[in-house]
């Protein structure tokens, strides 16, 4: 018998179907099992157990002395000490889809590509913005009297629906409560979804976001659509307050009497997206666009949500510190308007796995029972994303890979049949093989040069990142600023340093008397992208703010680069004992002044400055 614990122990029946096992000597069976450690799964453990018994790897349900290839946690990324694999959540993302902080990081897009993110409702911070959304609203309704706008108000790090309400009027909103100790978004209503069957309905996309570093994210090909359980009307006083009409939320809808369970995948008050599709499709609707947008909305939402992301990601996990890599499945949930729009609505780090529903036997008792709607659509994003996650795969993968045409120089239309890896169709060499074809398509790099342009803030990011000084911090310090602006010669006759420390000051207050979060001081990162866009509005006044941004940030990477070569100089100089080409000073303000390189003129210092970026990025 093998010991407990072993790999030939641990082995799980072989499915129906799937390759012979062979006596070690075959490729397939020379593999070695991947190991995934369960403990922290919490409501995802039966879809996760599903998935890896179709893979045939090795659940640790009690961890393991041994480090694991992968940890699958439930919660967040920091729900075990791991120092070693891969785990299934980044450091931060929790935070970073909040209804806040997602809307403030959508808004910073928005300021500077209005038109690429109107794909999400316009919404107001309370209580700060209290003000700036009565006197917005007003300056609309005075500009447009036929305007009579609804606005949906929802507490932050709020789920379910939970104490969400409707206003017609910003004198509604209910200041007088605990608005202080739990703010909220307060956002534009969407006034015109799709209907089917007379009732709104919503979608529930899965995003694999596979790496940071370089980005990488895949879309599965399917997702849930959840309906309301009363027939939709636009808002009216009367009926705002109605929840089964106008919130499309499976929590509270299931405690409507006319939730209907079905185990078919195109029927019910939960149903396979695929099926809303195919629906749609049949009365002539073009389900490519949709798609697309669907894929355009997804790619932009988490080129906002990146910066920061980074700026956590370094914090946990410093450079040259052990620590696992990290992907994580993300729940998007998306409306569609009348007009086929796709809005977003919002973004969730711990989408619900649960592959099993309440029913109501009688009023009041509920019991679980599986949910094949449910079970079809997750155990398919899990086990696909496990498979792309593989690390034996990956070494192959990059044992095998050869110098090829970079994805972001192919324009291609998005849509949804992406790529998928090439490895997984192998047949031949891979015991997966009877496996489904995966639901994940890749879609960025796909797609990359369609998006690459925005990513401006991620570059921002960079250079925070890059003055940040000591690692695990996420905030800059007066110092770190000022060697920024010094390094970067953003400092003139026009912009003394005694004004680099006012406006220092005056934003880190700000920002730190709004933030929730008082336990570090110092500069966050909004607060050095709210600066930097001051600093580039200020140099270059007379283009638009994108323009004004991008501009700054070429101008301050080439500084930077530029720095970084002349110090290499010095310290060969000085190692090699030959005369210095250039009078080297440590924090590089004594060199000559280089010319700002334009844009799209690529001279050989911009060539260097163009490696410099496709690194960063
Ligand atoms: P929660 O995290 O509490 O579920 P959501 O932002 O997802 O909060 O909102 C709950 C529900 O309210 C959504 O599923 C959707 O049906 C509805 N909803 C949210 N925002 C809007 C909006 N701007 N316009 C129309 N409906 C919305």
């Amino acid at each position: 018998m093998e010991p407990p614990g072993s790999p030939a122990a641990a082995l799980p029946p072989r499915p129906r179907g799937a390759p012979k096992r062979g006596r070690g000597r075959g490729r397939a069976a020379r593999r070695p099992h991947v190991t995934v450690d369960s403990s922290k799964a919490k409501t995802s453990l039966e879809a996760l157990k599903i998935s890896l018994r179709q893979l045939r790897w090795r659940e640790c349900p009690f961890g393991r002395r041994l480090p694991c290839d992968i940890y699958w946690h439930g919660v967040s990324f920091h729900d075990n000490d791991i120092f070693s694999g891969q785990v299934n959540k980044f450091p931060g993302m929790t935070e970073m889809v909040r209804k806040i902080t997602l809307s403030r990081a959508v808004r910073t897009m928005q300021d500077l590509f209005p038109e690429e993110y109107n794909f999400y409702p316009r919404s107001w911070i309370l209580p700060e913005e209290f003000p700036l959304f009565v006197a917005e609203v007003r300056m609309m309704k005075e500009n447009d009297p036929a305007w009579k706008p609804t606005f949906i108000v929802k507490p932050d790090g709020g789920c379910q629906g939970d104490g969400i309400y409707l206003i017609k009027d910003p004198s509604d909103i209910r200041l007088a409560g605990n608005l202080q100790s739990r703010p909220a978004v307060v956002q534009e209503y969407i006034c015109k979804p799709l209907l089917i069957d007379k009732l709104k309905f919503d979608i529930r996309l899965y995003v694999l976001l596979k790496s940071l570093e370089p980005l990488e994210i895949y879309i599965a090909k399917d997702g849930l659509s959840r309906f309301c359980t009363e027939p939709y009307q636009e808002p009216t006083l009367k009926n705002l307050h109605q929840v089964f009409m106008h919130l499309t939320n499976y929590s509270l809808n299931i405690h409507s009497g006319n939730f209907i369970h079905s185990d078919s995948v195109n029927t019910g008050s939960k149903r396979t997206f695929s099926s809303i599709l195919y629906r749609l499709s049949s009365k002539g609707v073009d389900i490519k666009k949709v798609w697309s947008d669907i894929i355009s909305l997804v790619i932009k939402t988490i080129v906002a949500l990146t910066p920061e992301l980074k700026v956590y990601y370094q914090s946990d996990i410093p450079t040259g510190k052990p620590g696992p890599t990290c992907f994580q499945i993300l729940g998007f949930d998306i409306l569609l308007m009348k007009n086929l729009k796709p809005m977003l609505l919002e973004v969730n780090a711990n989408p619900s796995m649960r592959i099993e529903h309440e029913q109501e036997l009688s009023p009041g008792v509920f019991e679980n029972v599986p949910s094949p709607v449910d079970e079809e659509v997750k155990v398919a994003v899990i086990r696909d994303t496990l498979r792309l996650m593989d690390p034996y795969k990956k070494k192959k993968k990059d044992n095998l890979s050869q110098p090829s045409e970079p994805a972001s120089e192919k324009k291609e239309q998005l849509s949804e049949g992406g790529s998928t890896d090439k490895l997984e169709h192998d047949s031949s060499k891979n015991p997966e093989a009877s496996l489904p074809s995966p639901c994940l398509k890749q879609v960025f790099p796909k797609y990359a040069k369609q998006f690459n342009y925005l990513r401006l803030v991620e570059r921002v990011a960079a250079l925070f990142i890059r003055f940040l000084g000591v690692k695990g911090t996420t905030r800059l310090g007066p110092t770190g600023f000022r060697t920024f602006v010094r390094n970067c010669k953003l400092s003139n006759s026009n912009f003394s340093m005694a004004t680099v420390d006012i406006l220092y000051i005056d934003i880190t207050r700000r920002w730190n008397s709004m933030g929730m979060d008082h336990k570090e001081s110092g500069m966050c990162l909004q607060a050095f992208v709210e600066a930097f866009f001051c600093l580039a509005q200020k140099r270059y006044k007379s283009l638009p703010l994108h323009e004004q941004v991008a501009t700054l940030i070429d101008f301050c990477e080439y500084q930077l680069v530029t720095l970084d070569e002349r110090r290499l100089v010095c310290s060969r100089g000085i190692t090699e004992r030959r005369p210095a080409l250039v009078t080297c000073q440590p924090d590089g303000l004594h060199l000559t002044p280089a010319h700002h390189a334009p844009l799209l003129n690529r001279t050989a210092a911009t060539n260097k400055l163009a490696d410099y970026r496709s690194h960063r990025l």
